[in-house]
């Protein structure tokens, strides 16, 4: 009798404890990130490039060729990226780069679709003239695509540049890096090229709106100002904007009203111009919505 009340006691406990396991398995596939990904379940291969935040590698996971970027330690808190994340995991478009898996554990990887030719800065150093309008039409095309879908989501990109645009086969562009500029930090004594400090903050200078360094308040407008310098360095197969001003002097000009001028050499046409001084304009309520940008290059003759 005693020995049927031990058995049936053993029993009771090892039901509990399964019960107790299957329960705890249950909550942690309930809540574990299906995007969350061991960083053991990717596999590093050549160097594909580094940007101010970090390097980017070839990678495979599951077998797939992607794309892993990698983030210096402190570029970014990752609960401030896991939130953006998880808003970046929502966006799905054909002239957007697809984020396909995250770590989110120091050093933070954002794993995302590979672009085979790089991005469209370098992209279009190495075809200076040997691109016709046509081309340079469709590469913007795309991009006002991409970007009317984040308008239509109410999301701003804030670092809108030929740099974060890539270029995969078959004359495939994709916006990149859209989202990443709210939550990196960078100490505001780094600066490089392309980036410097205003306030706390650090800005793309040549690529901000004058109301969103002035106010640091980043509006859907501000990426329309981002778009005509980007038609500018899509036309000038990548020279940097305003070739012949020095930072303080695009900071103190550019919201006085300068402009750049079209480029000739080589040559822009007026109707390509017309639509980067749209993007350009000084009124943010009176620069046109991607969207339209869509329609207007459709129209542009060379
Ligand atoms: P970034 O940190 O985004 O500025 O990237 C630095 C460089 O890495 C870019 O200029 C590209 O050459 C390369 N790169 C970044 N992302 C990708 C990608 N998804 N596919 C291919 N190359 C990439």
């Amino acid at each position: 009798m005693w020995i049927g009340g031990c058995s049936l006691c053993c029993f009771l406990k090892s039901t509990i404890i399964s019960f107790v396991l299957l329960t705890l398995s249950i909550m942690q596939t309930v809540s574990a990130d299906p995007w969350e990904i061991t960083r053991s379940s990717i596999k590093l291969g050549r160097r594909l490039g580094e940007g101010f935040f970090g390097v980017v590698y070839q990678g495979l996971y599951n077998n797939t060729p992607v794309a892993v970027k990698t983030l210096r330690h402190g570029t970014m808190d990752p609960r401030d990226f896991l939130k953006e994340a998880q808003i970046m995991k929502t966006m799905e478009h054909p002239n957007l780069i697809q984020l396909l898996a995250v770590c989110t554990e120091e050093p933070i990887y954002i794993i995302t679709e590979l672009m085979k030719n790089g991005s469209l800065l370098d992209y279009l150093k190495v075809r200076v003239g040997r691109l016709h309008l046509n081309d340079q039409i469709e590469m913007a095309a795309q991009v006002a695509s991409g970007m009317a879908y984040l308008e239509m989501k109410k999301y701003i990109h804030r670092d809108l540049a030929a740099r974060n645009v890539l270029v995969g086969e078959n004359n495939v562009y994709k916006v990149a890096d859209f989202g990443l500029a709210r939550v990196l930090q960078a100490p505001p004594n780094q600066t490089n090229l392309y980036y410097i400090p205003v306030g706390k903050a650090i800005f793309p200078l040549r690529w901000t709106a004058p109301e969103a360094i002035a106010n640091e308040k980043f509006t859907i407008k501000c990426d329309v100002w981002s778009f005509g310098i980007l038609l500018y360095e899509i036309m000038t197969f990548g020279e940097m904007p305003y070739p012949d001003m020095n930072n303080s002097q695009v900071k103190q000009r550019v919201p006085n009203g300068y402009r750049m001028p079209r480029p000739v050499d080589p040559y822009c046409s007026q109707d390509m111009y017309k639509i980067m001084l749209d993007c350009w304009n000084g009124n943010k309520n009176d620069r046109p919505t991607f969207e339209a940008l869509k329609m207007s290059l459709r129209n542009v003759r060379g």
